[in-house]
């Protein structure tokens, strides 16, 4: 294992948690910082990469308040970002279901779903502005699923036993992120925001040790630009891609956040990811793309395999139907061991549960690697009207790429990666370790510790653009009130723009004969083999030696097409995944520090007798920072410890 220098707490994260009970944190701090008068908020530029939930939120929050604001987005539109693709819902603890709900027990449902590894005052005000965010979506003409009697609706997702999740048929995050777009281009018409669709940033510009602007890529024309702001807001989503094959779309990416990482801003836990357990499993080579089926089915679908051998042969052999399997033969195995949460278990726990069976030889498809997922006794109870009104558009999907009606016959599936819990590390202000820059939505390390809730991302990307940046962004923005807006023209951003040009140019020059997706894909199956589901010291330092190798093979034998100053996807791919060979380097380096298991990071080593998650609280109850040390050199990692005066730590129980 290579060496690593480890500092503890050290100087550089500070994580300015206010002091006080947890119900009021947040209202305090909120008290206690500094504020900018509107006078002078005209004066001031903030720059937001992404125009997600997290970067359309806040923009159009930023620019109500006053500030003059410069939005970027890679696709044509910000209404086009990853948050569209966001099916099932968004957590709020509104209690509208009567059902015992409060600000409290989501809280706790977070800290515990995320396996206690994350802050407890982040989660409190997380779960605390959660009920906002339903109003002002609401106010904006968000069609949330309502009632008979008009009321909102509310839908169970993983790892709670009330129903909180809002939802908006199967497309939330559409819907959601048409509210937000509203909210921008009201903005955009005020002359507050300037838009830039189809911009890339490819550097962060520093000055004085403080985040002043960007240098982008015009995608359609290839001119680099230079951007200058007083603040710069990171917002670009989580990098999930690393591994290929994903729910994610392929242009999600995490070159920005890398980028900053370079800059100094410190990488929080970037090894937890999160595996969805209800994805369309694998089915061919050429695959580019996997697709969720959303966590919303498992309020009414339920998952099982045969419980013979038997049974299994002759389904992969297209010799029986699953519905020809009679319920006594079935073994609902989330229904088994978790009586409590039954198929709601948390996706970490499902995800496992699942590879369990199939990894045990009862995988219902060819490849033995898919379980299904049921609807018949909920269609039988229910109808098949309602779980159509339910879960048409999901439904519809399945059959559209399967084949098989789902209405008919149970859907098969398997888990795939979904979401990344690790981003930049942030101070309780959303504020890197780089003055100036925030990192919110998925592109920071989040509240979601090991695992996040179903529901809890759209959630958390809102209250960081709503509710919560436009505050702490004061804070900081107090001491520019004097300060001119920033000169392009400086050194900074010539040094920037010279040193992207360079590496655009280095990747024209190598000339070699495989394109960037065959490297992608190969990375993919190195960092699912030995950083996926389940991993361990031998496979991590396996990845950490094969990724090394086949990062020289890139850089030696890319075949790069087109030219630098035109719309090149070739390009933009490349530039993806020349960061994605060192985010997966430092993901496996992550990932073999922390010998525990805990949430999505299952450590082989470490795990109960009956397969669960074995943590280890005194060695690693702490957020992992690494700080870029170098091309060549090892990151350092600094340790943030955790702690937990409001919620007992116990080890997780899904049991009873
Ligand atoms: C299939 C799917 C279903 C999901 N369903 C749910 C759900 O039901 N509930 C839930 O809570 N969560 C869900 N999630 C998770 C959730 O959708 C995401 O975590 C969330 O939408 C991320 O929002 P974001 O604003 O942080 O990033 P994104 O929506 O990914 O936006 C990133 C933005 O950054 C831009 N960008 C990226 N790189 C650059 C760059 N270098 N320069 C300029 N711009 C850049 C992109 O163009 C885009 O505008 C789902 C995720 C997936 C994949």
């Amino acid at each position: 294992m290579q060496h690593i220098i480890v500092f503890n707490m050290s100087q550089k994260l500070v994580s300015k948690i206010p002091q006080g009970p947890i119900a009021a944190k947040w209202t305090r701090h909120k008290e206690e910082i500094r504020t900018v008068s509107p006078a002078n908020k005209r004066k001031l530029e903030v720059i937001v990469v992404g125009g997600g939930l997290g970067g359309a939120s806040a923009a159009a929050a930023l620019a109500e308040l006053g500030y003059n604001v410069k939005i970027f987005c890679i696709s044509d539109s910000p209404r086009r970002a990853h948050s569209v693709a966001a099916q099932g819902g968004i957590n709020a603890a509104k209690n509208y279901a009567n059902d015992n709900d409060s600000v409290y027990r989501l809280f706790c449902d977070t800290i515990k779903g995320g396996d206690y590894r994350s802050r407890e005052a982040n989660v409190y005000r997380l779960a605390e502005v959660s009920n906002l965010i339903i109003d002002q979506c609401v106010a904006q003409g968000v069609p949330l699923a309502r009632d008979y009697g008009g009321l909102l609706e509310n839908r169970s997702f993983g790892g709670t036993q009330v129903s909180r999740t809002f939802f908006a048929k199967g497309q939330t995050g559409q819907q959601l992120l048409l509210g937000a777009y509203a909210a921008l281009n009201r903005q955009i018409a005020k002359g507050n925001i300037r838009s830039y669709p189809r911009h890339e940033m490819l550097d962060l510009v520093m000055i004085g040790g403080e985040a002043k602007g960007i240098i982008t890529r015009n995608l359609i024309t290839g001119a680099l630009e230079r951007h200058g702001a007083h603040a710069v807001v990171v917002a670009t989503g989580g990098y999930g891609n690393v591994y290929f094959l994903s729910t994610n779309a392929m242009n999600c990416n995490g070159s920005a956040i890398w980028q900053c990482y370079k800059k100094g801003a410190f990488f929080g836990n970037p090894c937890f990811t999160q595996i969805h357990p209800t994805c369309i499993p694998v089915h061919g080579d050429q695959q580019s793309k996997l697709t969720l089926m959303s966590e919303s089915l498992r309020n009414d679908g339920r998952i099982w395999v045969p419980k013979k051998k038997e049974d299994v042969e002759n389904l992969r052999n297209h010799l029986i139907k699953p519905s020809q399997i009679p319920e006594e033969a079935r073994d609902y195995f989330l229904e088994r061991r978790y009586p409590a949460y039954g198929n709601l278990v948390p996706r970490d726990v499902a995800s496992r549960a699942g590879k369990e069976r199939c990894d045990a030889g009862f995988g219902v498809n060819r490849a033995g690697k898919a379980v299904f997922l049921d609807f018949a006794s909920a269609i039988s109870r229910l109808g098949r009207q309602v779980i159509e009104e339910r879960y048409g558009n999901l439904f519809h999907m399945y059959e559209k790429i399967t084949g098989v009606n789902p209405y008919r016959e149970p859907m098969m599936i398997y888990p795939a990666i979904h979401y990344t819990m690790g981003g930049l590390w942030v101070d309780y202000n959303l504020m890197t370790t780089i003055p100036g820059l925030y990192a919110i939505g998925e592109a920071n390390f989040s509240d979601h510790g090991g695992n996040r809730l179903g529901a809890s991302a759209l959630m958390q990307g809102l209250a960081d653009g709503y509710f919560i940046l436009p505050y702490t962004i004061g804070d900081y923005l107090a001491s520019k009130i004097q300060e001119p807006p920033t000169d392009v023209r400086d050194a900074a951003f010539e040094e920037a723009e010279q040193a992207v040009r360079m590496r655009i140019n280095q990747l024209f020059e190598i000339k070699g004969t495989h394109p960037a997706d065959y490297f992608h894909r190969e990375l993919g199956k190195l960092m699912w083999a030995y950083v996926g589901m389940a991993r361990n010291h031998e496979g991590l330092n396996k990845a950490t030696t094969e990724i090394a190798a086949l990062k020289r093979e890139f850089w030696n034998n890319l075949c790069l097409s087109g030219v630098p100053n035109e719309f090149n996807q070739e390009l933009e791919k490349a530039l993806r995944l020349a960061d994605f060979f060192e985010m997966g380097a430092l993901m496996a380096l992550d990932a073999l520090d922390r010998n525990e298991s805990c949430g999505g990071h299952f450590r082989e080593e470490m795990q109960t007798p009956d397969g669960e998650t074995l943590r280890d609280d005194l060695g690693y109850m702490y957020v992992s920072a690494w700080e870029y040390k170098g091309e060549n050199s090892v990151p350092q990692l600094h340790k943030e410890d955790l702690w937990f005066e409001f919620v007992p730590v116990a080890a997780r129980n899904y049991k009873d």
